[in-house]
């Protein structure tokens, strides 16, 4: 993020949802930035996205889980249209980068939004090109985006810097590029720490902290205008958190009684601002 080489090791974590394989963490000395290291090669990467519980792929219901992970993701989905209204003029077009089975797709075209997506995975994509045009890479959209929403995904990319230039060659100055990210300073970060299921290892190649994002941000002419919390991931991590502490391989009503208040309190000492997760809202330039 920053070009500094030099890191300290910061957490010893685990692939608990798919291959139990360890990885590590590293602290970058310099501006703090987390990231997993070493990597599994992005061409290798593929398998370790096979897991059943993969949700944001699937549409199913199964479950409590599942049907409370649908519930809160429709007041997700109607929140995440208001902050895209917010700073939405109207007259390009917004995209979703990594738009998985189109459901923000969708609550855009209900909105009256013109909108397209990106999405590497194929199965994802054929579903999500019910609402509109998708394509597989960034390279095939054209000039005139406005807004360029990032759920979730982020954290995923591995060559942050060159997706960023090809962002640009598409965004109309002005334009808005709206990041949701894990947050490793979290309260509920800090609790569970090797057990935290936001790490999600090794999928997630970078841990953003809102210094690197600044860091990151700043040299590609993205400044920072807005980070909002997310209250609701608190739980949800929180929750898949005690489960990996538990080491039991299904969920029980311990890890949801126990989530909830750890999620409640992460959210307390965050001050509702520091929380599970972030979303930024930055300005190109
Ligand atoms: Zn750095």
């Amino acid at each position: 993020m920053c070009g500094e080489t030099d890191s300290e090791l910061t957490v010893n974590t685990v692939d608990y949802s798919t291959s139990k394989e360890c990885f590590d963490i590293h602290k970058c000395i310099k501006c703090g930035h987390l990231y997993t290291n070493p990597r599994i090669k992005e061409d290798s990467i593929g398998p370790y996205y096979d897991n059943p519980d993969y949700i944001s792929h699937t549409n199913e219901n199964k479950g409590l889980f599942g049907r409370t992970y649908q519930f809160l993701r429709g007041i997700n989905l109607r929140r995440k249209i208001s902050y895209v209204d917010q700073v939405f003029s109207g007259k390009g077009t917004v995209l979703d980068y990594g738009c998985g089975t189109g459901q923000f797709l969708e609550a855009l075209v209900a909105s009256g939004k013109k909108s397209l997506g990106v999405e590497i995975n194929q199965n994802a994509r054929k579903a999500a090109e019910r609402f509109g045009s998708v394509y597989s890479s960034i390279n095939e959209v054209d000039k005139g985006v406005e807004v360029i929403t990032m759920w979730h995904v982020l954290e995923h990319v591995y060559d942050i810097h060159r997706l960023l230039s090809e962002f640009k060659k598409r965004m109309l100055k002005g334009g808005y590029l709206i990041a949701a990210v894990p947050n490793p300073q979290s309260y509920d970060a800090k609790h569970y720490n090797e057990f935290w299921a936001a790490w999600d290892v090794p999928i997630h190649v970078h841990h953003y902290t809102e210094n690197s994002i600044k860091t990151l941000m700043g040299q590609h002419g993205f400044s920072l205008e807005k980070v909002i919390p997310m209250k609701l991931d608190s739980y949800y991590i929180s929750l898949l958190s005690e489960q990996y502490k538990s080491k039991k391989e299904k969920r029980n009503i311990k890890h949801w009684f126990r989530g909830a208040y750890v999620g409640a309190l992460s959210n307390v000492k965050g001050k509702n601002t520091n929380t599970s997760s972030k979303i930024y809202v930055l300005k190109y330039n």
